[in-house]
């Protein structure tokens, strides 16, 4: 019904909501997901980019983002409970990305591309929301680790890598699916893990301790086990640790707070102490960081996902209000500036998702045996995380500004995905402590650099650019210090980006790449393409609802 009489004005000029769309509409994406060994996947990717995109899927993300989860520490009558509670549409939104296989289950599935399709579906349905990725994630991530101990894995990974998500504490064999979390940063050190103070003190049973201390942050603290780094008699050490024993009594747990975040405020992030606390090594004594460090690969590339995903989300969100909305006489689509704005950020965009897909396909082929993609994964996910979550918090400010005043207030969306930016590269190994450790992979593992090399070899003469970065990258590589491991760093990101695009993308969007981001034909800001950019062509591919 519309008002009549007191109406002061017609509401004109303002886009219709976004949703329905269809999150997987993205062709880089799609091509990726196929030349990386996932074609299978395809339809299915599809059916989950509709899902993401629906108006249900996309309320689920505001409500649970709006209406927080909170800590119950006590009961009622006082006695601790250590429980967190959240929104139904948390739960919504868990149970679909759970039976989506964005989970553990990748590693259940002997099919050549299991991994790089559950990537993909990450890409398409991180269109909802980022928070409740941080569980999927890890839960994901936990199984390399624990196949470090066999007899716990045999019992556990059938349940990580389970499509059905259960909430709530039990004893976890009795669960139809777990959760896993991760426990390493203390308040004294996070990047530096070695300066963890939480004893693991052995007990009569062998490969079973006991922990005292505490960890600073321990997010997503409802799932059903952690792999947690404690000091046991031989060293920094691995354990699992299940928040209800097999007994059915609850195992010491207590979550003293939940932090007060910048974003991913859907997610629970605490401050959890142990005492007591049940705890199974995994691994061996004093090899904690060898054995996590499996983690930490696989929540990398999670990183780089999660970034490319929230460029690719806000870059649509942004065209579609530049395409329904005008200022002085045309639509800002139509604005010659407007258009290299979106058109650079497309570029990022593209590269980013080309990026993840390969890391993806690498890590893919590394579980099944590939040693040569093994060295080149070790590598390129430290330098794409390194870079890519570093582009984003800059991509979605350039992405909320094409929404003017709109995309800063709540309501667009914009600011969810701005705050939850910057965390990307920070968790999982912060940008310096990331550029470092490609400093550590070129100089301790011998096959990593050339396999680096070997992949931007097979773009060598498709574009002179290119080929004059990776001869800069070559003599930058044997006089890099730490002082410039972020120079180095950003430069191998680039020129892997670029011989991507090079072998697979589009000549406009190559051309455009390698001539802004290697031929300094560029600003500092998003929205400084050169004049012979073929804008009208990167747009057509990238939005091309929108051209
Ligand atoms: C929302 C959120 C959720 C999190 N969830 C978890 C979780 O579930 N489990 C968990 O274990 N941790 C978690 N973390 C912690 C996170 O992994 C750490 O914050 C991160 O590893 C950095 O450690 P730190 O905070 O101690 O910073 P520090 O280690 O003190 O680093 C501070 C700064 O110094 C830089 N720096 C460190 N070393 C060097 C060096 N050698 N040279 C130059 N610069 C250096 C870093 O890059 C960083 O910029 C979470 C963090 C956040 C924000």
């Amino acid at each position: 019904m519309e008002y009549e009489g007191s109406a002061t004005h017609a509401v004109t000029n303002q886009p219709p909501p976004l949703a329905p769309y269809d999150a997987s509409a993205d062709t880089a994406l799609l091509e990726g997901l196929r030349r990386e060994g996932a074609g299978w996947a395809e339809e299915g990717i599809r059916r989950l980019g509709l899902r993401a995109g629906s108006a249900e899927a996309q309320e689920w993300a505001d409500l649970a983002n709006r209406h927080e989860p909170e800590l119950r520490t006590h009961d009622r009558y006082g006695n601790r409970v250590d429980e967190i509670d959240f929104h139904p549409s948390w739960h919504h939104l868990m149970r679909a990305a759970v039976a989506e296989g964005l989970a553990g289950t990748p590693w259940a599935e002997d099919r050549a591309g299991a991994h790089v399709a559950r990537t993909a579906g990450g890409l398409v349905w991180g269109h909802t929301e980022a928070g409740h990725g941080c569980p999927t994630s890890m839960t994901y991530a936990a199984i390399p680790p624990l196949r470090r101990q066999p007899e716990l894995s045999k019992i556990y990974e059938p349940l990580l890598t389970s499509r059905e998500y259960e909430p709530g504490l039990k004893v976890p064999t009795e669960k139809r699916g777990l959760l896993a979390g991760m426990g390493m940063t203390e308040k004294q050190g996070g990047s530096d893990v070695r300066t963890n103070t939480t004893t693991a003190t052995p007990t009569a049973e062998s490969g079973v301790y006991t922990l005292r201390g505490h960890k600073w942050f321990t997010s997503a603290p409802m799932c059903d086990v952690f792999l947690v780094l404690a000091q046991a008699p031989g060293g920094l050490s691995c354990f699992l640790v299940p928040r209800v024993l097999p007994d059915g009594s609850r195992n010491t747990f207590r979550i003293q707070r939940l932090k007060d975040k910048l974003g991913n405020r859907s997610n629970a992030s605490s401050e959890p102490e142990f005492d007591g606390t049940v705890a199974w090594l995994v691994g061996p004594e004093g090899q904690g960081i060898k054995t996590i460090i499996e983690m930490v690969n696989c929540t990398r590339l999670d990183c780089v996902m999660m970034s490319a995903t929230l460029m690719r989300k806000t870059l649509v969100e942004a065209g579609h209000h530049v395409r329904h909305r005008s200022a002085f006489g045309a639509r800002l689509l139509d604005q010659p500036l407007m258009r290299n704005v979106l058109a650079d950020l497309a570029l990022e965009s593209e590269a980013a998702t080309t990026l993840t897909l390969r890391l993806a396909g690498a890590a893919d082929r590394a579980v099944r045996g590939d040693t040569g993609e093994a060295a080149f994964r070790r590598i390129a996910t430290a330098v794409g995380k390194y870079w890519v979550t570093k582009r984003g918090p800059a991509f979605t400010a350039e992405a909320l500004e094409c929404l003017g005043g709109n995309g800063y207030v709540e309501e667009s969306g914009m600011p969810r995905h701005y705050r939850e930016a910057p965390l990307l590269s920070i968790w999982e190994g912060s940008g310096n402590v990331n550029a470092l450790d490609v400093l550590r992979a070129l100089r301790r593992e011998s096959g990593a650099a050339q396999a680096l090399f070997d992949e931007l070899a097979s773009a060598r003469s498709a574009d002179a650019r290119l080929d004059a970065a990776v001869a800069r990258l070559k003599g930058q590589l044997a006089e890099t210090s730490e002082i410039g491991a972020r120079r180095l760093v950003e430069l191998m990101a680039l020129t892997l980006q670029a011989s991507l695009l090079v072998r697979h993308a589009p000549p406009a969007v190559a051309d455009a790449f390698c001539a802004s981001r290697l031929g300094g034909d560029w600003g500092h800001a998003f929205g400084t393409l050169p004049d012979a950019a073929d804008l009208d062509a990167i747009l057509a591919r990238a939005l091309p609802d929108g051209s």
